[in-house]
């Protein structure tokens, strides 16, 4: 009998909507949560594990199943608690994949199942008012300590803006929603909550680092972040459909990492920098967490002028890391070096993404600025 029940269930999962984990969307779940009827995977059930009080969770393959458990599967599922549980999730709110760091995912489930967030718009406002106001802790550009900072957002007026105090009148910083990104960084923050925000200045990159303690003030942050570019889109660009607009919302790094470079003249030796690859811009650090770059390349396309070679020129001088890259852009040549293979694999990978992709109209407006900075 338990044999045939666990057969039974297996078979559920051959449904095309229990194909993926309900929550992340990997493939292949074999975990179930058999109080909310939906199939996920391993690593999120371990998420579900720490909500006991709406979810309980046991493998499909290795747990004994009881009849009503196996209904309760069959006469719900991945489809169903779809349609029950995501019916409103606004369109700028961030769905996280398997890939996406555990505090996104938790966020999401919890929203979810727990908040009832997407079945009660009203529970929404945090991140759908147009509005919001509050502290974060904010890395000293100088010192690299984390001081509470009051951050606000306003949608109306296209930014975000922080104060070096509670009641100061004049804010440190305005960020236009227009020219801003944020990404979670936990590793490189040194914070499982952190945040990284971008935004542009006389059109160079600036970064500042936050979080909060809380997991869903910082992720309820990122996607308000999100409505609000959401909403900035939708006027720019007025017969975009949501799809189009939505992948515009936030991004994440092609790639980040170490490298060694050399300078304009390729005479000035080889130094250690961080780079970080964002869309077209290859961005270079002294530390990952500088405030801004040292440098930015801009990376069109194949057709404009831009390759990417497989090592360096054999004339390069100087002590380097074993693995060369050459960037070759309509100005210059930009050699770098990688300190494995598998990294200057993965680098390589990333430039030729962009290299491949043909540039849209306002990258060459992108472009002109880069050529005419001094
Ligand atoms: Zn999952």
């Amino acid at each position: 009998m338990a044999k045939e029940r666990r057969r039974a269930v297996l078979e559920l999962l051959q449904r095309p909507g229990n194909a993926r984990c309900a929550d992340c969307g990997a493939p292949d779940p074999d975990w179930a949560s058999y109080t909310l009827g939906v199939f996920i995977c391993l690593s999120c059930s371990g998420i579900h594990r720490n909500i006991p009080q709406v979810s309980k969770v046991k493998s499909v393959r290795l747990d004994a199943w009881e009849e009503a458990q196996v209904e309760f599967m069959a006469s719900h599922g991945n489809d169903a608690a779809r349609d029950a549980y995501e019916s409103k999730v606004p369109p700028f709110y961030y769905r996280p994949t398997s890939s996406d760091c555990q505090l996104l995912r938790e966020q999401w489930i919890r929203a979810k199942y727990e908040r009832l967030e997407f079945t009660h718009p009203e529970k929404q406002e945090p991140y759908s008012a147009g509005y919001r106001e509050g502290s974060l802790w904010k890395r000293g550009r100088d010192n690299g300590q984390f001081l509470s900072r009051k951050f606000v957002l306003t949608e109306r007026e296209g930014s975000l803006k922080y104060f070096n105090r509670n009641d100061a009148k004049e804010p440190k910083a305005v960020m236009k929603i227009e020219h801003l990104n944020a990404t979670f960084q936990p590793a490189k923050i040194g914070h499982p909550h952190g945040l990284q925000i971008t935004y542009l200045k006389d059109n160079s990159t600036r970064n500042i680092f936050v979080y909060h303690e809380d997991g869903k003030e910082i992720v309820d942050w990122f996607n308000a972040l999100r409505a609000a570019r959401f909403h900035y889109l939708q006027v720019a660009f007025p017969g975009a459909s949501d799809a189009d607009l939505v992948p515009k919302l936030s991004r994440n790094y092609l790639k980040e990492g170490y490298m060694e470079k050399t300078g304009p003249k390729q005479t000035e030796g080889f130094r250690k920098r961080w780079f970080t690859m964002d869309d077209r811009r290859l961005m270079y650090f002294k530390d990952p967490l500088d405030a801004f770059a040292r440098g930015e390349v801009f990376i069109g396309s194949r057709e404009s002028g831009y390759t990417v070679l497989d090592g360096l020129p054999p004339s390069t001088q100087g002590h380097h890391w074993p693995h060369g890259i050459t960037i070759v852009t309509p100005e210059r040549r930009f050699l770098l070096a990688c300190e494995t293979e598998s990294e200057q694999r993965a680098w390589m990978e990333a430039f030729r993404k962009v290299v491949d992709r043909p540039m849209l109209p306002q990258e060459y407006a992108v472009e002109a600025h880069f050529k005419h900075k001094p």
